[in-house]
């Protein structure tokens, strides 16, 4: 029957890796039925969690995923957390393919004493208290200190500091910070003389933020500018070729009071260019302190093939290593680099390889499969009640709803049995 050749497919995370890999399957594939879990109750991983609230246009790509979850051919269920409520070797017997989208949801740490002072947060806590994501909505940072110093110079490192700078009010993009009203850029003409011919070759829009940086580190500011810089009563600046050594703490052994940092030179060029220390040693006093080296993808099951020194699935064009019919997208198969469109390329590439091994036999459609039937069972046994793509649409219009009062876009409900509770679940 045509019910028995109809692939049974599941992605596990509803980031933007889960729904792009859904959306080219559905696409491409006139039968295959695509199954999303989630383990919050609500969707779309870091576009919800981590894309900084003052960048709306970027979520934007939540209506896209709002249509492929409306197929009828896709079904989302959120509240069910894969490798603690199903197994991984559950949802193969359930589906023919299982992708493996599931984020990166850990840190990297910095390995230097003093690094669990108070004062100290990882930039993922931190983006994720700001942003309301339920595991971290009690992390209350400190922010009374008069100097935060940020460890890291990434994109997530400048999301944090131009939060930490703005008004509520007018949050822009870091591009703009040079311009933030009440704030003055400290840059060290020493660290940008010379660049001229560097920039040239530097890709774009690297290039045009280089530019801008050389520009107001070198260049006199016009009158208007050197007025506001003059009376501001922010500042911020990059440090270049710094390696943190130590948190120093205060009297009482337990709040950061400052940072200890190695100044470092580079030795070679080019991808072998190494920081190596020169001797020379600095302190920074400051009491709050964000470390943004970079997330960390997690093993989901001990029975699954994990490199934890790369912290990804080993795979080959998605395909995990040695288990046919497992397949992964986005971070946790490529690394946490990358924005959003870098994941949907990566995810239409796992998606193709479903659909290449769908075609060549490699995944055997004879056998049916019940998908999520077979589930929904064990998940009632287990206790477990799912969200729906529709429960999700009311605790989204819950929110919209109180951030009209509120004068916002949306007030994020951050506690999840707050959010079942308003579905009746
Ligand atoms: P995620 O978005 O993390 O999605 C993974 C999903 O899996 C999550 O919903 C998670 O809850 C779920 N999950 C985890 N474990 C389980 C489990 N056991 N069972 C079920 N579900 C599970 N890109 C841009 O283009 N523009 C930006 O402005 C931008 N800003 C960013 C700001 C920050 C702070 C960060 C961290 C990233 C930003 N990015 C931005 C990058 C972008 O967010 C990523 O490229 C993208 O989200 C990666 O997608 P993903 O689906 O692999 O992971």
């Amino acid at each position: 029957s045509t019910a028995a050749l109809a692939p049974q497919i599941c992605v596990v995370g509803s980031g933007p890796a889960g729904f792009y890999t859904a959306q080219h399957l559905l696409k491409h594939h006139r039968l295959a039925r695509v199954d999303i879990y989630e383990k919050l109750p609500v969707p779309f991983g870091l576009v919800r969690f981590g894309v900084a609230p003052d960048h709306p246009e970027v979520k934007n790509v939540i209506n896209t995923f709002t249509q492929t979850a409306h197929s009828d051919r896709c079904s989302y269920y959120g509240n069910v957390t894969i490798g603690k409520d199903v197994t991984v070797k559950e949802l193969q017997q359930a589906y023919h393919a299982v992708v493996l989208s599931y984020g990166a949801e850990d840190n990297r740490i910095l390995g230097i004493p003093g690094e669990n002072l108070s004062g100290v947060y990882s930039a993922r806590a931190f983006v994720g208290w700001y942003n309301g994501l339920p595991e971290n909505r009690d992390l209350k940072p400190d922010l009374s200190s008069e100097t935060a110093v940020v460890l890291g110079q990434g994109n997530v490192a400048l999301d944090v500091a131009r939060v930490l700078l703005s008004p509520l009010d007018i949050l822009r993009e870091l591009r703009e910070m040079i311009n933030l009203p009440d704030t003055r850029p400290l840059l060290a003409p020493a660290d940008f003389t010379g660049l001229g011919d560097v920039i040239k070759d530097v890709p774009r829009p690297r290039k045009r933020l280089t530019e801008l940086m050389v520009k107001s580190a070198l260049e006199k500011p016009g009158e208007k500018e050197a007025g506001r810089w003059a009376s501001a009563t922010k500042e911020w600046g990059l440090k270049f070729r710094r390696s943190p050594l130590e948190v120093l703490s205060a009297a009482d052994g337990k709040q950061a009071r400052g940072i200890r940092i190695a100044v470092t030179r580079l030795e070679g060029s080019g991808e072998s260019a190494r920081a190596v220390p020169t001797g020379e040693v600095e302190e920074l006093e400051c009491g709050l302190i964000l470390s943004s080296i970079g997330y960390r993808s997690l093993p989901l099951d001990s029975a699954i093939p994990f490199d934890p020194k790369l912290g990804i699935i080993p795979n080959s064009l998605g395909r995990v290593q040695g288990e046919p019919g497992l397949y992964c997208s986005g971070w946790v198969k490529r690394g946490p680099t990358g924005v959003i469109i870098t994941t949907m390329n990566d995810s239409f590439d796992t998606a193709q390889s479903v659909l290449e091994d769908l075609q060549t036999g490699v995944l055997n459609l004879s056998s049916s499969k019940e998908g999520f039937k077979s589930v929904r069972s064990i998940l009632h046994s287990r206790g477990v009640h799912p969200v729906t793509f529709s429960d999700w649409e009311k605790i989204d219009a819950a929110e919209v709803a109180r951030g009209k009062l509120a004068g916002k876009p949306r007030e994020k409900i951050v506690d999840p049995q707050e959010m079942l509770q308003l579905i009746n679940h």
